[in-house]
């Protein structure tokens, strides 16, 4: 990260140094955003992000230790405004090892993770040697999103990492549209990351969601995933990627990747913050570019865990309620994230009518804003048995044998895919080819296209 000293004679906030008069100040990305350090009685160094959009009339500190903006004051201060941030957040390297790429807000309305890369990057910069192993790259999703402070401008940035996209972009020799010009420029920094990369690859992506809520994980069930995601203490989400198509996390999974996400928190809730930055502190070590013993990462387990206590240590999703900006779509006030919902209970309004659970369980992300396609989640904790014994599993030649079960087929076409016809195979196989690794891949008029997993 570049940060050059700033002189706060040309600053927009002119009171700065009166207020922190021992701080130190950077200057970095843009005229209007700053890194402050600062040397307290409770942290040897702290670092926080300033953005004139974060705080248009008030200085205060978007940390942890001291709130500073409540989500309603923020909002009635104009926090619609965004923040502005260049492509590469931070790099850094040491001895050849694992390479970490985090993304942070591939939503513009979520900046909660690139704040966070800004905090870590400034962080270990002030350290000599930061003990690095391998590389840590930070980049910045939907840049043009983030500077207006939208979700996107014309389409969903995570959504469209479909070959066919990326093929497109790849070799547009025309304009391409806003979202598109976002994804022809990450996937350059995330390719040649990958093409510099000398051991494994891993890429995580951190978002927020509009309703309340506890922070988790979300993650595409392979053994390699679990073994990075699981080490966050929140709860950890399977199945989301069955829902959605196009996504970061998929395309890398698809890839044979280690790739998983991380939900923050709540879009203007500061916390969401220090939550996206505790996520990206874990996953360092648990990655291995950080050695252990880093005090930011046990801080970082402390606060996840505090928050994730009564929460299942894993779930999945059995139902995604789709809508579409024609539904008039109204989630009832008071939903929150992992909130148990009944069977029939009425969860929102739509033109269709109510719109109600389906069954038993926790809803999960009820949408409280004007954009997206997901109106909310129905999810359900897996015990540790069934994770225990699809890992048994996995590891076995039994794959072989899927095509006995009743109403299951080898696809015609697709090496190592199935056919599950639902008219006669079910709940049960779908179980069972959850369990050995497979996804559903594509919905069929009466069944669905099994296919394997990244490792
Ligand atoms: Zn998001």
């Amino acid at each position: 990260m570049s940060t050059t000293p700033v002189d706060l004679g040309g600053c927009a906030h002119p009171g700065l140094r009166e207020l922190w008069p021992r701080k130190s100040f950077d200057r970095c990305f843009s005229p209007r955003t700053y890194v402050v350090r600062a040397r307290t009685r409770h942290a040897p160094v702290e670092s926080w992000l300033l953005t004139n959009a974060w705080l248009p009339d008030t200085l205060m500190p978007i940390s942890s230790q001291q709130p500073p903006v409540s989500t309603s004051s923020a909002a009635a201060s104009g926090a619609a405004l965004g923040i502005d941030v260049p492509r590469v957040l931070g790099r850094l390297q040491g001895a050849p090892g694992p390479t970490l790429v985090v993304v942070g807000g591939l939503h513009g309305n979520e900046p909660a993770g690139a704040v966070a890369l800004v905090r870590i990057f400034a962080r270990l910069a002030g350290q000599s040697g930061a003990g690095v192993t391998g590389r840590f790259i930070g980049l910045a999703g939907n840049i043009k999103g983030l500077a207006r402070r939208r979700r996107f401008l014309g389409e969903d940035l995570n959504r469209i990492w479909l070959p066919e996209r990326i093929a497109h972009v790849r070799n547009a020799l025309g304009p391409l549209e806003d979202e598109e010009e976002e994804l022809a420029a990450l996937d350059r920094e995330l390719t040649r990351a990958q093409q510099e990369a000398s051991g494994p690859f891993i890429v995580f992506d951190v978002h927020g969601f509009s309703g309340p809520g506890n922070a988790f994980v979300t993650l595409d069930d392979t053994l390699s995933n679990r073994a990075l995601a699981f080490r966050i203490p929140a709860p950890c989400v399977l199945g989301l990627e069955e829902e959605l198509q196009g996504t970061l996390t998929e395309h890398f999974v698809n890839a044979g990747i280690t790739s998983f996400g991380f939900e923050s928190g709540q879009l203007d809730d500061p916390r969401s913050v220090d939550r996206a930055e505790a996520a990206v502190w874990i996953v360092l070590e648990a990655a291995g570019v950080l050695a252990r013993g880093w005090p930011e990462v046990a801080r970082s387990r402390r606060l996840l865990a505090d928050e994730s206590r009564s929460l299942p240590p894993v779930v999945e999703v059995r139902h995604r309620h789709a809508i579409t900006s024609l539904d008039q779509f109204r989630m009832l006030p008071g939903y929150a994230g992992f909130r148990p919902v009944r069977a029939g209970e009425r969860l929102a309004s739509s033109l269709g009518g109510d719109v109600t659970a389906p069954f038993d369980g926790l809803i999960l992300m009820p949408l409280y804003q004007g954009q997206g396609n997901d109106g909310f989640f129905v999810v359900r904790p897996v015990r540790r048995f069934w994770l225990w014994l699809s890992a048994l599993l996995r590891r076995l030649p039994v794959r072989g044998t899927l095509a006995w079960l009743p109403g299951v087929s080898r696809h015609p076409s697709e090496a190592g895919s199935y056919v599950v016809d639902t008219r006669r195979a079910r709940w049960l196989a779908l179980q069972v080819f959850h369990l050995l690794g497979f996804r559903r891949h594509v919905r069929l008029p009466h069944g669905f296209v099994m296919s394997p997993r990244g490792r």
